[in-house]
């Protein structure tokens, strides 16, 4: 495989660019591998990679149903930053943050990570406490994010409205300075070229019907629409659709789907510098490197599987956008669309085994994984790899929904991107 490099991409100008090679093999599936992933999103494709990169374990399929990041990977508004409440999670976002920094290089694939600052405002007194308790919870346990007065907040983000005249007046901020974006589609296919150049067969419009499992109840493989696929272990990593991947191996799983939407505006020159997030009147806004303005709504109350979401949820984003950045009032919203999120009732992940020998499973990263993915991979593949949690995702697992011993990123954040 050619390695992307200026040179190439020099000696490609010559011929207008019509002879770059695939970036990854379609293979026709094999009878078995030692581990079929189901969900072709950056979560799976990651886990593929570690899996075949730090644990040569390369006899691989990535089993996606449609095309490479067709579900939430390439339906996400791209946030990428760290500073959740609890330890537990601290420790698996910042473990994603580190491996962000060097990961276009590490793949050989410019996935666009910027750190162009992640501020999340704060509307209430209430607000500000939390945001404060936030703060100090993320400096003890090494994670970066700052207070912002309204000031301060203008000052690094100069479009923002911080008048108190507004339905929702800004009264200060966090910021964490090494948050940002990151190009969602190259994310998953930088994964993609290095898994598959490790020999990992990635298998498209390939949709998983059924998980066997033999005697001893141990999962011997998948039913898929291009046939059986044996597998010794299973991964799935299907996002909205886990309930309905695992209600295949006779399980259900503390989780519901939702449908979250976002939408872009017609392209301007730049003139937004950095993230912001307001948790209160669910609204987030960055520009992308086209010149769209990326505006992330919040999630429709109902369980759905459409991946569109209600009107009224976007006019009350847009509603909120106008106050806070009155510069875009006039303007023109250029599409909208929706993903299906999968929630667990403390909106954290569930990452680990299953009750059902050799079925392990990644999920529940709701309306926040993206960020997690090049950490959600790393650790997956080490519990797939030695059928052990990795230390990391230990409190991430299922049984935790039976002691109680929850990671409560629902009521400590409101919101997950
Ligand atoms: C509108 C929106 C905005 C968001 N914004 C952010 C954000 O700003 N920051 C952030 O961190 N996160 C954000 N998220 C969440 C983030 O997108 C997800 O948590 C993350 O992308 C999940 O990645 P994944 O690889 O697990 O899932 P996916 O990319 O959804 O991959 C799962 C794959 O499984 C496949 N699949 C499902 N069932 C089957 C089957 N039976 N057989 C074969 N394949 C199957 C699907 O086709 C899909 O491609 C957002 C999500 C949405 C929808």
């Amino acid at each position: 495989m050619a390695r992307y490099s200026f040179l190439e991409l020099a000696k490609n100008a010559f011929t207008a660019h019509r002879n770059w090679g695939r970036q990854w093999r379609a293979p026709e599936p094999k009878p078995a591998y030692d581990v079929v992933i189901i969900g072709g999103g950056g979560h799976g494709l990651a886990t593929a990679y570690y899996l075949a990169r730090e644990h040569g374990i390369r006899n691989v399929a990535v089993v996606e149903k449609g095309w490479l990041g067709g579900g939430n990977t390439g339906r996400n508004t791209t946030i990428v930053r760290s500073n959740y409440l609890w330890e537990e999670s601290a420790r698996l976002y910042q473990h994603a943050l580190n491996l962000w920094d060097g990961l276009s290089q590490e793949l050989n694939y410019n996935v666009m990570y910027s750190k162009r600052g992640v501020m999340m405002l704060a509307h209430t007194v209430h607000d500000v406490q939390v945001f404060k308790r936030h703060i100090h919870a993320n400096r003890l346990a090494g994670v970066e994010n700052e207070w912002l007065s309204a000031e301060e907040a203008k000052a690094f983000c100069p479009p923002l409205n911080i008048s108190n005249t507004i339905r929702y007046p800004v009264v200060g901020a966090a910021l964490q300075r090494v948050g940002g974006t990151a190009r969602h589609d190259a994310v998953a296919w930088g994964y993609a070229r290095a898994a598959d150049a490790l020999g990992v067969d990635i298998l498209q419009n390939c949709l998983v019907t059924g998980i066997r499992r033999g005697p001893d109840g141990a999962v011997t493989g998948v039913d898929t629409s291009r046939g059986f696929i044996g597998a010794k272990k299973i991964g799935c990593v299907a996002a909205g659709n886990t309930s309905a991947v695992m209600a295949m191996a006779g399980l259900k799983l503390p989780l519901e789907s939702n449908p979250l939407q976002a939408l872009v505006s017609e392209p301007v020159k730049p003139a937004f510098p950095c993230v912001v997030m307001s948790n209160t009147i669910h609204a987030y806004i960055s520009q992308s490197d086209k010149g769209e303005l990326v505006i992330g709504a919040g999630t429709d109350q109902f369980v759905s599987y459409s991946q569109a979401g209600g009107l009224h949820i976007t006019t009350h984003t847009i509603d909120a956008i106008c106050e806070l950045f009155p510069m875009f009032r006039r303007m023109r919203m250029l599409r909208n669309w929706g993903g299906i999120v999968d929630n667990t009732p403390d909106r954290s992940p569930i990452i680990g085994k299953t009750p059902v020998p050799g079925l392990f499973v990644n999920c529940g990263w709701g309306t926040g994984g993206f960020k997690a993915t090049p950490g959600s991979g790393h650790v997956f593949a080490h519990t797939l790899a030695t059928g052990e949690p990795h230390p990391i995702a230990a409190p991430f697992s299922l049984d935790r929904f039976r002691t109680g011993r929850l990671i409560d990123e629902a009521a400590a954040a409101a919101v997950a991107h």
